[in-house]
C-alpha cells in the first residue's frame, strides 16, 4: 500500500472541490484525488497535482481551472506537477467511484487488473448498464484518450472504462 499525505489547507478545499475533472465533469479533482497539496504561503496558493494517466491532455486543463477558481477566489496561484508517487485509482474517493458509475463509466481498477483487463485476459469490468461481467475491450481508446471502449455481451451496451494504465 501506498502511503501519500494530502496536505489541503481546509480554506482551500471548497474552493477546489468545485473544480471538475475535464475527463468527468460529474467528478470534483478531489474526488479523483489529482490533487496531493494546496498551501498558501505569502498569499500565494501552492497546488500540487499529479496525473492519472501519463500523457493525459486532461492535465493542462486541470492546472488552469485550478488557477481560474482560485483567481476567482481572490488567489494567485502556482501548479506544479509531482509524478512521483504515480496517481493511484486508489486516490479516488469512494464518493468519487459511485458518481463514476453514475455517470455510465467504469471505475478503474487497480493497475494489475487493469493490464488484464486491456489485454483481454480477464473478465473483470463490469456493465455500467446492468452490471454484468460479461464485458469486451471494443477499442484501447473511447471517448477521449484516458477512457478505453468496451461493450456488454449481455445488454449490448457499449460503455467507457476509465483506465489507469502507466
Ligand atoms: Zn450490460
Amino acid at each position: 500500500m501506498i502511503i501519500t499525505e494530502q496536505h489541503i489547507d481546509p480554506v482551500l478545499m471548497p474552493i477546489l472541490d468545485q473544480v471538475s475533472d475535464p475527463e468527468i465533469p460529474v467528478l470534483s479533482i478531489m474526488e479523483m484525488g489529482v490533487v496531493r497539496s494546496a498551501i498558501i504561503a505569502n498569499n500565494i496558493v501552492k497546488v500540487q497535482i499529479t496525473p492519472t494517466y501519463s500523457g493525459c491532455p486532461a492535465m493542462d486543463v486541470i492546472g488552469d481551472d485550478i488557477k481560474a477558481a482560485l483567481k476567482f477566489a481572490g488567489y494567485q496561484s502556482e501548479i506544479e506537477l509531482i509524478l512521483s508517487p504515480a496517481w493511484t485509482t486508489d486516490w479516488i474517493t469512494p464518493k468519487g467511484r459511485k458518481a463514476l458509475e453514475d455517470y455510465g463509466i467504469a471505475a478503474p481498477l487497480d493497475a494489475k487488473a487493469d493490464k488484464e483487463a486491456l489485454l483481454g485476459n480477464k473478465k473483470l469490468v463490469k456493465c455500467t448498464n446492468c452490471g454484468s461481467l460479461s464485458t469486451h475491450l471494443v477499442s484501447q481508446f473511447g471517448s477521449t484518450a484516458c477512457k478505453a471502449l468496451f461493450k456488454c455481451d449481455e445488454c449490448q451496451e457499449p460503455f467507457d472504462y476509465f483506465k489507469c494504465l502507466k
